[in-house]
């Protein structure tokens, strides 16, 4: 083996030419292939040497490589069978540094299959925020050390967003009272072939302490009943969830506010609250 395993690759373009990878619509295939913004993109998780990342959706590989090359261990699941070959290749060369699963990772029971890892994602929309959703909402801490996951700049915004701003919502809340969430690159659309229709931002999560006392399954439907309905004010949304009219009271949060006013900070102790009782 030389120096650098990766050093005589074809360029990317290459590869998918070679495999036949036209982007599929149907499996929301956009693809990056300039190697210095992957390389970028592999180093928002910080210093991957020696560590295990999971990686969903690898397509033709482009990041699966970036990340070889900043010496993580990747294991990738990746759904599309027309793939397999071109990351067969990149396996064979990475001196064991890459197992491909090849399966839909909705399905995946991450703990199991994949245990303790940074994960690193460039998926549909769609696919993306239910996967974000189920990992935020995973057994604290979690099995994932950092989320490094491609969004619609509108939901990275959403998953980022201060109290009393149009995009605060049930994901922010979700996503900031036990983990760390910033918006770490922004992508053009022209930054993708073939490009999608929006432009996209990577968001890079980390796990923190779960503050004391708060069940999650209490304030998710919290969030679920404020945000539901985000345009009335608590006394109308928050009837339906046992208890916590009475909790607000006990917090002196007026009844009359809307939920985007209401900080993080706040909704955890409501949801302390109804945790007690
Ligand atoms: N990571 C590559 C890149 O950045 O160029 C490909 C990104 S492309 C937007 C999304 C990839 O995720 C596609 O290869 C697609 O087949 C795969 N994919 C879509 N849904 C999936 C799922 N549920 N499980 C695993 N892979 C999926």
């Amino acid at each position: 083996m030389t120096a650098d395993p990766f050093a005589d690759l074809p360029p990317l373009r290459d590869t998918i030419a070679a495999h036949g990878l036209s982007a599929k619509k149907a499996l929301g295939q956009n693809f990056l292939l300039d190697p210095n913004l992957l390389a970028k993109i592999a180093r928002i998780p910080g210093d991957l040497h020696g560590q295990h990342l999971y990686e969903v959706g690898p397509g033709p590989g482009g990041l699966t490589r970036a990340l070889l090359k900043a010496g993580a261990r990747v294991t990738a699941v990746e759904m599309d069978s027309r793939c397999l070959p071109a990351l067969g290749e990149l396996a064979e060369i990475s001196g064991g540094n890459l197992s491909v699963i090849e399966g839909d990772a909705l399905t995946i029971d991450e703990p199991s299959t994949i245990g303790n890892a940074h994960v690193a994602a460039n998926l549909p929309y769609n696919v993306g925020t239910a996967l974000l959703v189920r990992w935020l909402e995973a057994p604290w801490l979690p099995w994932w050390r950092s989320l490094t996951l491609m969004f619609q700049r509108e939901v990275a915004e959403r998953i980022v967003a201060l109290p009393q701003t149009g995009a605060y919502g049930r994901l922010s809340v979700l996503a900031q009272w036990r983990s760390t969430a910033r918006i770490a690159m922004r992508l053009p659309a022209r930054a993708f072939v073939p490009p999608p229709k929006v432009d996209s931002a990577i968001v890079h999560i980390t796990p923190r302490a779960q503050p004391v006392g708060v069940d999650a399954e209490i304030l998710s439907r919290l969030t679920a009943a404020a945000f539901g309905q985000r345009r009335k004010m608590l006394r109308a949304s928050l009837k339906s969830v046992p208890n916590a009219l009475e909790a607000l009271e006990t917090l002196g949060i007026e009844a009359t506010r809307r939920p985007e006013t209401i900080s993080v900070q706040e909704f955890v102790e409501i949801a302390r609250i109804l945790s007690d009782g």
